[in-house]
């Protein structure tokens, strides 16, 4: 399954280091996961993720809730700065879990509904 990819040994690394992530959730032995764990932006995140960018100061960002701050607030789901100020706990969780939050799931409408008007959802506008 690997062969196809056998040409980008970066990301076998990286698999590689990511083979047992519940090690990250077990506090007995998680440090030296942890320190071996490279804590740095990976660009494979952004695959799928059109909204997910990466500043160089203030780490993993969502375009999409940013674009719709005031939306959210007005909704009241905006609970979590995290991917608006910056997020910088370079995880796949982190990514995960905003990714899966009210907040960031109607800004992911609002966006939509902004490429295509005419497909607005009716509910949106509760
Ligand atoms: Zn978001």
């Amino acid at each position: 399954m690997w062969k196809y990819i056998s040409g980008v040994p970066k990301v076998i690394e990286e698999k590689k280091k990511e083979k047992n992530p519940k090690a990250a959730c077990d506090s007995k032995g998680s440090k030296e996961y942890e320190k071996n764990r490279s804590r740095k932006f990976s660009a494979k995140w952004q695959v799928g993720r059109p909204w997910l960018q990466h500043d160089q100061d203030k780490g993993m960002i969502c375009k999409w809730c940013i674009e719709n701050k005031a939306t959210l607030m007005a909704h009241n789901v905006f609970n979590s700065a995290r991917f608006i100020d910056g997020c910088t706990s370079y995880k796949a969780e982190s990514i995960a879990y905003h990714e899966k939050s009210a907040a960031h799931l109607l800004a992911q409408q609002c966006h939509k509904a902004k490429i295509h008007p005419e497909k607005m959802p009716a509910n949106l506008a509760r």
